[in-house]
């Protein structure tokens, strides 16, 4: 590969949203209305994406996933005292919500194939003060949740999916989102496989639970300004039945998830196209291509990571270094939470816990797979990944 070729081409970046007319024009018509805070285009984002999971659960738009998260966890009434199980591999937000509420997170290793959270690991941090076990379907392949939902149902223990990257993955032929855990939480930020800039939803079938996060999402007033302003009640009068949160999603975000719901089976058949050729084509390099979904499931590729095999020439390190000189941008996740200095310390963590996330941490990188890029580009990152892995 020729130097002066590769610096002619345009950098790749690790991730891109597509967003189309429909959605400039939606968040013109919010601009325009006047109504540019949480109103009628939040409303029908709300239902649509209720449909879209086939209608039989709640759907409540936040303004983040990690809003959602809280909420979730502060309607399963988890307070000071109590443990929430989550993996260490998995970004942040999965356990800062934990501490929001003074609850401590158990962290558990992960499954060397998936590098989703290991089901006998889960069983070992179960204790008395267990309350919420918190799944994620690490870079949207679903955890195997037939077994996770046995074992909270069998020690009383409720469950909330961090969902984060689980648009759309299905386990078992059914959607993330429609199975019976407690809760379930996707996220919009930009980077995942549909977006809303900034933005969350919170899924749930239990109307009691769905009641208080709504409530929850706006200062614990009892109906939301919509509501507010087109109900037959003094538009004037509402009533704060908590102290609650600011989470909700504005119109001009809603404006946006509209119409990236409407193309969310498209935007999966390009991932799952380009999915597909990186396993074509990287299957003869020393590397660990990611675990495949089952053929009952579905894997949304919200992440393509790869991990390097001892027979590999260079270091992930270095790996990362020569393709960003080749103009390709990548990513780690994650740096697992257990080497963080915050969790580290408060929780005494060390890499000896988490012999497996620890290992697959070493050694991973994610590489690009967003349905902006071209087929060009992903052939540029292939024969990078070819020469620089020896082939
Ligand atoms: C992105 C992400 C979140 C947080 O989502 P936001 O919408 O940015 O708050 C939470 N958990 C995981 C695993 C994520 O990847």
């Amino acid at each position: 590969m020729n130097g002066k070729i590769m610096s002619e081409l345009p950098f790749i970046p690790f991730a891109l949203p597509q967003i189309g007319e429909e959605e400039i024009a939606e968040v013109a018509d919010a601009l325009r209305s006047g109504w540019v805070t949480t109103g009628p285009k939040t409303k029908q984002f709300e239902t649509d994406f209720a449909a879209y999971l086939g209608g039989e659960v709640e759907a409540i738009a936040v303004n983040s996933a990690t809003a959602g998260l809280h909420l979730a966890l502060e309607a399963l009434g988890v307070g000071p005292g109590d443990e929430v199980i989550v993996p260490t591999m998995t970004f942040t937000a999965t356990a800062e919500v934990v501490r929001y509420l003074g609850a401590d997170p158990i962290f558990v290793d992960c499954c060397p194939t998936t590098l989703n959270i290991d089901v006998e690991g889960i069983k070992q941090a179960i204790s008395a003060k267990t309350k919420v076990i918190m799944p994620v379907h690490y870079g949207g392949l679903a955890c195997d949740m037939d077994k996770i939902l046995a074992l909270a149902a069998e020690h009383g223990i409720k469950v909330l999916e961090d969902a984060a990257h689980a648009f759309p993955t299905r386990f078992d032929q059914q959607l993330i989102g429609t199975l019976d855990s407690d809760v379930a939480v996707f996220s919009f930020y930009a980077n995942k496989t549909m977006t809303t800039g900034e933005g969350g939803m919170v899924v749930t079938k239990n109307q009691a639970l769905a009641k208080r996060i709504k409530v929850m999402r706006l200062h614990g007033i009892s109906r939301d300004a919509f509501d507010r302003f087109t109900s037959e009640k003094p538009a004037w009068y509402y009533e704060v039945v908590a102290p609650g949160f600011k989470y909700n999603m504005p119109d001009t975000a809603a404006a946006m998830g509209i119409h990236q719901l409407k193309r969310i089976d498209q935007f999966w058949q390009r991932r799952e196209y380009l999915a597909k050729r990186y396993f074509e084509q990287l299957a003869d390099l020393p590397l660990i291509l990611p675990a495949r979904a089952d053929s009952s499931d579905v894997h949304s590729w919200h992440l393509y990571v790869i991990r390097l095999t001892e027979q590999a020439p260079c270091t992930r390190d270095e790996l990362i270094e020569k393709l960003a000189e080749a103009k390709i941008g990548t990513s780690v996740h994650y740096v697992p939470l257990h080497r963080h200095p915050y969790w580290r310390d408060s929780y005494q963590l060390s890499p000896e816990q988490f012999p497996q996330a620890d290992k697959a941490y070493l050694s991973m990188l994610s590489i690009p797979l967003y349905t902006k890029m071209t087929d060009e580009q992903q052939d540029h990152i292939i024969a990078t990944l070819r020469q620089l892995l020896g082939k």
